[in-house]
Formats: structure tokens, sequence, C-alpha cells
């Protein structure tokens, strides 16, 4: 029996990509590793920019959860209820209780959808795959008119998803032959365009070499159905035809009833070496942590090659001397088939200088090596 139980929680792209790592990068015969989740299918998330736009069959970006599992590693088709890091061990939905002698969590975040009076029912959005269809036909049916972009606050999933779907917006309205007769408008919490200043700088600069309208300091406090008016806490209103709005995100509630977390649900981590509070069998990764670099695949993806190295080395006898230091390389369109590709860590700002075919190229084709190399651990 192995001496070591790694026990995984969340089975979406960091569980997979830190269980699939640690499997590859360490001994069956010393380390088991075990990954908690019930999700059926795994969808490639990024893809929510292209598929209302016609641009991708949404087919192509779903898999089997558990085709990609690599040998090796347990799937426990579960959910966590409770997780008792006091004692070690976590509660599952079916009465199973499973012990551990390291915990990741990478319960990934929800939306909070309540938290904005009159989302439902009157606000789009692309991150999730049945949005993303339903917003295709929305805009299939359009005609015509104001379209709103944004977010309805921070901190969201991929916080340059919805400059990015605004860029193809505009290519695709006006490959139907309906920009002139569109307005688009963009809603942004903060006093510029984007979080970081240089970046925000340049789409700020194509928003208005494109002919978008920006709305900056707009943190949405409700959305009114009946005027088609969607309301900000700073006091301004603006009306829409068509709103594609980035739902409020928060951590998994089981984070915060577990005692990991405040309300917000999001687990504080030490920003380099990725433990919760002083415990050295406790880590969390992607979308549930609270540090401040985005909340991407590509930050998962740095996260779990620092923290796979880190437990082959110390479970097999080693020090592992390296450290977490907010690495992340993320790739967003621009419109017009190009894109940029963001590199920035904690210390590094990203440089937004360039866009060009070829980072769209790469955007282009992120599925499929997403599913044939980065989930499966081997890059
Ligand atoms: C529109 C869009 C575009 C994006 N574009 C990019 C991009 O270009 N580049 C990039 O790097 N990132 C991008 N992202 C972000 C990226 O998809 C996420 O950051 C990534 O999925 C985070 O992985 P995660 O594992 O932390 O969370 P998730 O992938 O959400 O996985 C969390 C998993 O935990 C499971 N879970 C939750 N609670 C429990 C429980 N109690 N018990 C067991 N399991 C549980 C869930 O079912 C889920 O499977 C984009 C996201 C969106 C929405």
């Amino acid at each position: 029996m192995a001496n070591t139980r790694v026990v995984v929680v969340g089975d979406g792209a960091a569980g997979i990509i830190i269980s699939n790592k640690i499997r590859l990068l360490t001994d069956r015969d010393t380390v088991s590793v075990s990954i908690i989740g019930n999700s059926r299918y795994h969808y490639f998330k990024p893809d929510g920019i292209h598929i209302p736009l016609n641009l991708k069959n949404y087919k192509d970006s779903v898999k089997p959860t558990a085709f990609l599992i690599n040998a090796g590693v347990e799937y426990v088709k579960d959910r966590v209820t409770k997780i008792d890091h006091t004692n070690r061990k976590v509660e599952l939905q079916s009465g199973k209780v499973m012990e551990y002698d390291i915990l990741i969590i990478a319960t990934g975040d929800r939306f909070s959808t309540d938290d904005v009076p009159g989302y439902s029912g009157n606000a789009n959005h692309f991150y999730d795959l049945p949005s993303s269809v339903s917003l295709r036909q929305k805009l299939r049916e359009f005609k015509g008119g104001k379209i709103v972009v944004g977010q309805s606050s921070i901190p969201i999933q991929c916080p340059p998803a919805p400059y990015e779907f605004t860029f193809q917006l505009l290519d695709y309205l006006k490959s139907r032959g309906i920009r002139d007769k569109t307005e688009v408008h963009y809603i942004y919490p903060l006093n510029r365009v984007f979080t970081m200043a240089n970046v925000a700088e340049e789409v700020q600069r194509l928003f208005d070499e494109k002919g978008v309208i920006y709305h900056t300091l707009f943190n949405v406090e409700s959305i009114d159905g009946e005027k088609r008016t969607v309301n900000s806490l700073e006091g301004e209103t603006v009306d829409y035809d068509l709103l594609v709005l980035v739902p409020p995100h928060k951590g998994q509630q089981v984070i915060t009833d577990s005692g990991l977390s405040d309300e917000s649900g999001y687990i504080d981590v030490d920003r380099h070496h990725l433990n919760y509070a002083d415990y050295d069998d406790l880590f969390a990764i992607g979308d549930a942590t609270n540090l401040p670099i985005s909340k991407a695949g590509a930050t998962a993806h740095f996260e779990s090659e620092y923290l796979a190295n880190r437990i082959a080395y110390e479970t097999s006898g080693h020090v592992y001397e390296d450290a977490y230091n907010g690495e992340v390389a993320c790739t967003t369109v621009t419109g017009e088939q190009t894109a940029m590709t963001l590199y920035f860590s904690y210390s590094k700002p990203p440089r937004a200088w360039y866009e060009s075919k070829f980072d769209y190229l790469l955007k282009w084709t992120s599925a499929d090596t997403y599913f044939s190399g980065m989930l499966r651990g081997i890059m």
C-alpha cells in the first residue's frame, strides 16, 4: 500500500492537471492519487468566446471527464460536503469518508447571480456551455440595436474574456452586415477598461479605433428587465436591447462551510507555496484561491507544475526549494483574427505591445493542446 495518500478535490482543469502530473512524477508504490468530483463531461471554457458567435461547434469543446484522467489515478465520482483539515479527512455526499496525507483543493468557483437583482431572465452570458449556446440563438435573432457587454463585478474567471468576446462580436456583426445598425457598449467596474494598466491602455486604444463605447467605474447593482436597463452602484444607468453580462462569482459554499474562508468562498493561500495557513498538507490551486493573479486555466497549469514537482521531491525524501512566482501566460483575442499573448508574474506586469495572426492561431488551436497535452500533465 502506498504510504502517501494524495487527495484532490474538484475534477475541473486544475484538479485534472495536478492529479495527472503527480501521477507522472511519482512512484505508484509510494504515492496514491485520488481525485473527487462528479462532472460527467469536461468543457473547455475558453471556447465560450467562439461558440455564441458561431465560430466553433461546441461538440469539439467537450470530452468525458473519466477519459481525461490518466491511468493510475483513482477517480472517485462523488462530491465533498466537508473538509476536516484538523483530522485530515473529507466527507462525501455518499456518506463515505476519505483520509489523506496531502489534500489539494481545486473546487474552482461558482456564479452568484442572486447578488444582482434582475440578472436571471434578463442577462445573457458565455461563461458556461448552456448559456453560450442560448446566447448564440439570441444573437442569431438580433437584427440591430444596442448591445451592452461587460461583467457584474471583480473577480471573474479569465479577466480578458469580456473584451475578447467584444472584439469578436464586432467581427460577427460586420459579417452579418449589421455593424452599422448596432451600437456596442462595454461596462467595466474599474476606472479603466481592464485590471492591468498597460493592457487596459491597449484595449482602450482598440475600442476607440473600432467604435466601442465604454463606461468605466460601472459596478452592476441591478437590472431592470422591463425598462431594459442595467444600473451601477455608482449611479449610472445604461439601456440595452441585448445584455451580455458575466455573472458575479464566488468560491464554493463547501469552502466557507468548512471554515477555510470567509463568505467570499476563496481560500487564502501562501502566494509562493500555495499552502493554506501554516498547514504543510493542505493546498489550493486554480480559481478556488484568492491569489491576486488571474483566475485562469494557465494559472492552474503553472501552479500545478510547482506543486506536483514539490510533492514528487518531498515524497521521495528530497527537499524542494523552488517557489511559485505567479507566472501566467495567456493568449487573448483582439479581433480580426489577431491576438496578443500576455506573459506575467507577481513581479512582472504583462507587456501588451503587439497583436498577431500567429497568436490567434495559438488561441484557435488551444482546445487541442489543452485536451491532448496540458490536461494530461505532459506539458
Ligand atoms: C469564457 C471563458 C474563457 C476563458 N478563457 C481562458 C483562457 O483563454 N485561458 C485560460 O487560461 N483560462 C481561461 N478561462 C478560465 C479557466 O477556464 C478557469 O480558470 C479554469 O477552468 C479553472 O480551473 P479550476 O479547476 O480551478 O476550476 P473549474 O474548472 O471550474 O473546476 C472546478 C471543479 O470542481 C468541482 N467541484 C466543485 N465543488 C466540488 C465539491 N464540493 N466536490 C467535488 N468537486 C467539486 C466542479 O464540479 C468542477 O469540476 C476562461 C473561462 C471562461 C469562463
